[in-house]
């Protein structure tokens, strides 16, 4: 099971304090999403991930950190409405928000975790439009340097490729990297097959075997 715990929370940005939940532990049994979507109870524990200041509106995994560079930037138009895109979810659109602090803040690899996990927030909204849109952002951050020859991030770019319709790029990709791991061949012929049918479904782990 997850805990939580009531905490007091001071924004790094404007210096309001306000009220939180915060995670103090949680579990995940069975398999992860082929993006390595965490399993249950995990999966559940997103909200937590990142906090919302109710005064300035600043989005950040690490709040309380000094935020004041971003104090011009949190007042522009780009992130106050999501570069002009609305979602579903709420918990999609605080992804969003904090993908593009992070993209400011240089972090580009860091980016790239928070607009999958806006997806994911996205997915869990039916908010198909705003999973695709979010999946690209990331796509369009994932480079050689992001994967650093490890397969796992390569094959969930894979998965982040198919699930945003990029049915070609994923088999390229798949054919291009040499999988030495067995699981991880299964799950590159797995994501092929998917590709080559059109398939944009949601997939574990434990679906390859
Ligand atoms: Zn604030």
């Amino acid at each position: 099971m997850s805990t939580f715990t009531n905490v007091k929370i001071k924004c790094g940005l404007c210096g309001h304090t306000f009220n939180s939940v915060s995670l103090m532990s949680t579990n995940a049994f069975g398999s992860p999403d082929l993006d390595l979507r965490p399993p249950e109870m995990k999966r559940s524990t997103m909200p937590m991930w990142i906090k919302i200041c109710p005064n300035c509106g600043y989005v950040h995994s690490d709040i309380e950190n000094d935020g004041e560079r971003f104090a011009d930037y949190i007042k522009t138009a780009d992130y106050l409405s999501c570069e002009g895109h609305s979602f579903e979810s709420k918990l999609s659109e605080n992804f969003y928000k904090y993908a593009l602090i992070l993209l400011k803040d240089s972090c580009p690899n860091e980016a790239y975790n928070a607009f999958l996990h806006a997806a994911w927030a996205c997915d869990d909204a039916c908010d198909f439009d705003g999973a695709v849109l979010c999946r690209e952002k990331a796509i369009a951050l994932g480079n050689k340097e992001l994967f650093k020859d490890n397969p796992n991030l390569i094959l969930r770019h894979i998965d982040l490729l198919r699930r945003a319709g990029k049915f070609s790029e994923a088999i390229a990709l798949c054919e291009s990297t040499e999988f030495k791991d067995k699981l991880m061949q299964k799950i590159a012929s797995f994501q092929k097959k998917l590709s080559e049918n059109n398939d944009t479904g949601c997939y574990r782990v434990e679906d390859c075997k």
